[in-house]
């Protein structure tokens, strides 16, 4: 049994507290929940946690528009949603360190810096739909972040991947491995990791099609934000492609896409019908 611990009971106090004030609306949350969140086939539990630590990612986050954009309650509730979904098992303090989020109507340029083999340097401007920056803001276009996109590539999603960079920043530079946890096996990570981010830089020298985006083969920290992304958005594939990735990401972030998947088939209409996003590729 734990004891009590105060400063615990505080944080939930002024949770609670904040919640009270500033839980973001049911019908609002409702028109996500039609809009995008169904998509993930949560059960009644994690969709109550989703709201809830989506309404205080809101009270912890400035959501800004870039230049003199406003920025709708719809817009921070899609945001803050997509955002939570990775920490539903984990815990928002693993988002602290940074407050602000840009808002891009559509995709933006940045400068990017890029060192050829003969050690030149070339500055570019490349056109991104997000960016993370280390203890600064996460930068998001509204185009590529809003639900509608789903229409466009499965397995993509930029706010997820955005906040998996994040999360990876959490021990230093984002290098592809976030802080553990103490029941996780760091060299079997490592290992796990290494080995499929070489099978992807190998298919895509021999030109063969990739099950993984093949952004991923930029970089490690790259990799591991795009198989966050599928682990959420097209977890039957990223099982079926890497199944010890996903059995690591599994152990990370404490939750199990594809079996949420799987239970909402058996609970699939009598007449046959398929659920609805569900997601087969
Ligand atoms: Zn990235």
């Amino acid at each position: 049994m734990r004891g009590f611990n105060p400063l615990r009971w505080w944080r939930r106090r002024r949770q609670a507290r904040l919640l009270c004030r500033s839980r973001i609306p049911l019908p609002l949350w409702q028109q996500l929940r039609r809009e995008l969140i169904d998509h993930y086939h949560l059960s009644a539990q994690e969709h109550h946690r989703l709201r809830r630590l989506s309404s205080l990612f809101l009270q912890r986050k400035q959501i800004v528009g870039a230049g003199d954009q406003q920025v709708t309650d719809y817009q921070r509730a899609v945001i803050a949603a997509q955002a939570c979904l990775p920490i539903l098992e984990l815990d928002l303090s693993d988002y602290d360190g940074w407050t602000e989020i840009i808002l891009y109507p559509d995709a933006f340029y940045a400068p990017h810096e890029r060192i050829d083999e003969s050690g030149l340097v070339h500055r570019q401007q490349r056109l991104l739909d997000g960016e993370a920056w280390d203890r600064g803001p996460l930068i998001l276009s509204w185009k590529d972040a809003r639900p509608s996109r789903r229409h466009h590539r499965l397995g993509d999603n930029v706010v997820i991947h955005e906040c998996a960079h994040k999360l990876d920043m959490q021990n230093g530079a984002a290098n592809g491995i976030p802080p553990l946890h103490r029941d996780m096996d760091r060299r079997e990570w490592t290992r796990v990791f290494s080995a499929s981010y070489r099978r992807l830089l190998r298919q895509i020298e021999r030109h063969r099609h990739t099950a993984i985006d093949p952004y991923a083969a930029e970089s490690p920290a790259e990799f591991f934000a795009v198989v966050s992304e599928e682990f959420f958005e097209a977890p039957a594939r990223l099982h079926q492609a890497e199944p010890r990735v996903y059995r690591q990401l599994r152990l990370y972030y404490r939750q199990d896409p594809l079996s949420r998947i799987l239970r909402s088939r058996r609970w699939q209409p009598a007449d046959g019908g398929t659920p609805r996003h569900a997601v087969l590729a």
